[in-house]
This record gives C-alpha cells, sequence and structure tokens, in this order.
C-alpha cells in the first residue's frame, strides 16, 4: 500500500496524458473504497499487471511456437509455450491454447472447430443464468448454429440433469456446454459428460466463472469429462482479461485453426504472460486458500442474507455467488444495485430464472466474493457486509442514510488492501 509503486508505473501516463492519468487513479480509489462484488471481477496481482502491460506489447507473432509467420520470435516461442504447459500442467488437460483474446471469441473457436455451421448447440439459456455465447439467439453463436436451451427447474432453481438427457436425447445436439453467469451451485461435469456421450454430442465445460475454485480444489474439475475446457482468466482465476481453450489431444489440430487463422490474427503475447504469471500464482498453496475461502465466505454473506428476510435463488450457494430475488424486498435490481453503488457497494443487477420482468431491469441483485476475498476478507467481514447491504436496500430513497453507509463502507475499505493499488 505504499503510494510509490503506483505512481512510479504510472508516471509516463502523468506526463504525456494527464486527463487519462486522471481518470485511471480515480478508478484506481474507487476499486480500494468500494466493497465489489461483481461476481466475475477480481483484483490481479502487481506482478501480473506489469506482465500485462510489459514490452511483449509491441510484438506481432501469429502462428503458433515453432510456426510462426513472423521473424523475430527468439524469445516469444519459449514464452507461450511456457504459459500452455503451465495450463496443461493446472487444468490436468492434453493441450492448450493461450491465445484466445477473451471469453467470447473463445467460445466461438470452440464451436467453429467441433461443429459445421448450422449444426446443434445445447446450452443453459441466458435467463437462466447460462452465457450469451451458449447458442442465445442475438449472439453469433445462436445466428450461424442451431440452438436447442435447457432451463433450471422451475421449483429447485437447480439444473435438472433428467431434464437436460431427455433433451439431448430428443434433440441430438453436436455439442452440449455446461457452465454459467448466475448459478450458485456446483455443477456435475460427470453428469454432463455421460449425457453428452451417450447422446452422441461433444462436451463443452465453460469454467469461466469457477476456474479459480477449481485449480484451488473448491469445485468439483471437469477434466476428465470434458472434450473441451474453455476458461477467461480474468475472473476467480485473478489473471488479466483474457481466456484459454483446453482440450483433448484429438481436438488439438481443430482448435488450434479455428483461433488462428479461422478468427484470429496476432496473439496478445503481453496478455498471454500476464496469464502464465497467473497461473503461476494459481498453483501455490496461498490460492488453494483462496479458492476455498471465496467459497466460505459466499456461504457466509448468504446465511446472513438469509438471515435478514432476502431471498435467494436455490436457498443459498456452493461456489462464488449468490442470485438474489429481490421480489420480497419491494425494490427492482437495478435500483437496490444503484443504490449499492452510492453507498459504495458494487454488484450487479440480473435476471433471475422465470423472471416477470425484463432483462434490462430485472428482479434479481448476483453478488460474489472473489474481489473481497482477494483483499483478505473473512466470514466476520461477509456478514458485516449483508448487514450493510440490509440497510441499503431498506433505505434505497434515502440519500443520507446511504451516504453514511458509504462513509462506513470507505473506512472498512481502507483496512484491507487491495494488491496493485497506490491510493
Ligand atoms: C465471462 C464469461 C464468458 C465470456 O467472457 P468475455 O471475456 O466477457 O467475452 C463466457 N462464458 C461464461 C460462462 C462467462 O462467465
Amino acid at each position: 500500500m505504499t503510494t510509490e509503486v503506483s505512481d512510479q508505473y504510472l508516471a509516463g501516463v502523468q506526463r504525456t496524458d494527464p486527463d487519462i492519468f486522471r481518470l485511471i487513479k480515480e478508478e484506481e480509489r474507487y476499486q480500494v473504497e468500494s466493497i465489489r462484488l461483481i461476481p466475475s471481477e477480481n483484483y490481479t496481482s502487481r506482478a501480473v499487471m506489469e506482465a500485462t502491460g510489459s514490452v511483449l506489447a509491441n510484438k506481432y507473432s501469429e502462428g503458433y511456437p515453432g510456426r510462426r509467420y513472423y521473424e523475430g520470435q527468439r524469445y516469444i516461442d519459449d514464452l507461450e509455450t511456457l504459459v500452455q504447459d503451465r495450463a496443461k500442467a493446472l487444468f490436468g488437460m492434453a493441450h492448450a491454447n493461450v491465445q484466445p483474446y477473451s471469453g467470447s471469441p473463445a467460445n466461438l473457436a470452440v464451436y467453429m472447430a467441433l461443429l459445421a455451421p448450422g449444426e446443434k448447440i445445447m446450452g443453459l439459456a441466458l435467463p437462466h443464468g447460462g452465457h450469451l455465447t451458449h447458442g442465445w439467439g442475438v449472439s453469433a453463436t445462436g445466428k450461424f448454429w442451431t440452438s436447442v436451451q435447457y432451463e433450471v427447474d422451475a421449483q429447485t432453481h437447480r439444473i435438472d440433469y433428467d431434464r437436460v438427457r431427455e433433451m439431448a436425447l430428443r434433440e441430438r445436439p453436436r455439442i452440449i456446454v455446461a457452465g454459467a453467469t448466475a448459478y450458485p451451485r456446483e455443477y456435475d461435469f460427470a453428469k454432463f459428460g455421460e449425457i453428452a456421450r451417450e447422446a452422441g454430442a461433444y462436451f463443452l465445460a465453460d469454467i469461466s466463472h469457477i476456474s479459480g475454485l477449481i485449480v484451488a480444489g473448491a469445485h468439483p474439475d471437469p477434466a476428465p469429462y470434458a472434450d473441451a475446457i474453455m476458461t477467461t482468466t480474468h475472473k476467480t482465476l485473478r489473471g488479466p482479461r483474457g481466456a484459454m481453450i483446453l482440450c483433448k489431444e484429438e481436438h488439438a489440430e481443430a482448435i488450434d485453426k479455428a483461433v488462428f487463422p479461422g478468427l484470429q490474427g496476432g496473439p496478445h503475447e503481453n496478455t498471454i504472460a500476464g496469464v502464465g504469471v497467473a497461473l503461476k500464482e494459481a498453483a501455490t498453496a496461498d490460492f488453494r486458500a483462496y479458492g476455498h475461502q471465496v467459497v466460505a465466505n459466499a456461504r457466509a454473506l448468504a446465511a446472513e442474507l438469509r438471515e435478514r428476510g432476502f431471498d435467494l435463488i436455490t436457498g443459498g450457494t456452493d461456489n462464488h455467488l449468490v442470485l438474489i430475488d429481490l421480489t420480497g424486498k419491494k425494490v427492482i435490481g437495478k435500483k437496490a444495485a444503484k443504490a449499492l453503488d452510492r453507498a459504495n457497494i458494487v454488484g450487479n443487477y440480473n435476471t433471475i430464472p422465470f423472471d416477470p420482468r425484463k432483462p434490462f431491469s430485472p428482479s434479481g441483485l448476483r453478488i460474489g466474493t472473489p474481489s473481497v476475498t482477494t483483499r483478505g476478507m473473512k466470514e466476520e467481514e461477509m456478514r458485516r457486509i449483508a448487514r450493510w447491504m440490509d440497510e441499503v436496500v431498506e433505505n434505497v430513497k434515502d440519500e443520507d442514510a446511504l451516504d453514511r453507509v458509504g462513509a462506513e463502507v470507505r473506512d472498512f475499505c481502507r483496512q484491507y488492501p487491495a494488491p496493485g493499488m497506490a491510493v
């Protein structure tokens, strides 16, 4: 928490472009002084930021190690090979492609590799927690391929594996996707693998949200069952923004070809270096403890919220996120999220399964513990946060009350240093 580190790091920006400098510094202060509960965000280490901001950004290296379309790869091939090796070791898969720019293009690459245009994708419906790129209509994945979408159970709000199986056998998709952005329970990857085999489909595990929990041993591992695994690198995995595809050897060539030259040009080797640093950090005992604490914290947050009359989808959580149905609190998701933000608590408004409201103004709130856990907060702090959330939701119209909570939150946050921050 010394000021020199970051000020030195941005000294050039400050000299050249005071406007951008000011905005970065303000965002930095915001990240320090707020309780960040967006479940897809985190704080990377200073080391990850440095690698991502390094001279590697100056390179062009289309192709793969040993097979480049550019000269000048004296160090780049070793770098990318090292990161691939770390990814393979950590996730226990035969092949790794570390070039995808982000999660959405990475999913597109998997479909491009394994499906012909128009073949069928079966994924979890967006309003039920699935991702756009799992075949939702407005996404390229729902336009260039046929898609069928499964839903969570109307009563339990959990995935009903019997119904997934029925749909798979009836629809015969070419690929089945497991994974979500707003599902607070464990995925039974063994079951998904079995269903996919029975239906003659490939199985893609999109573990973007939970990859950090998986490598920490805090969530079951899809590696034994999946044809391909896609993960973003910037969520619980705590790397820079990017993505990776891991797959069985038999799909390696098709996946590589789909990423480049199928969809992308030059890989961002600076990001790949940042991913490498994050993977090294993720292989430590500290990171294992982190992953388990993320889950323990989410459980503590959920328990205290429930105690205070909040209605939770599925009644609680097994992972890093909690999905709240605000209907009983008589406030809509957007209003609650806005009031919370004013009080320096940042979450997402979100649809809930079978939401009677429109996606742009849904009934739910999605929160998670990856960021607060990175700052060293534990169960006791989660209970404190739940009490503040309750106070805010009960006082959404009272700006003085919100500002009072906001000041308390700011003081509280000051006690929990965030990695890489200087304010
Ligand atoms: C975040 C996420 C993605 C997409 O990642 P972007 O980097 O935002 O494109 C894909 N799938 C799931 C399940 C995600 O959570």
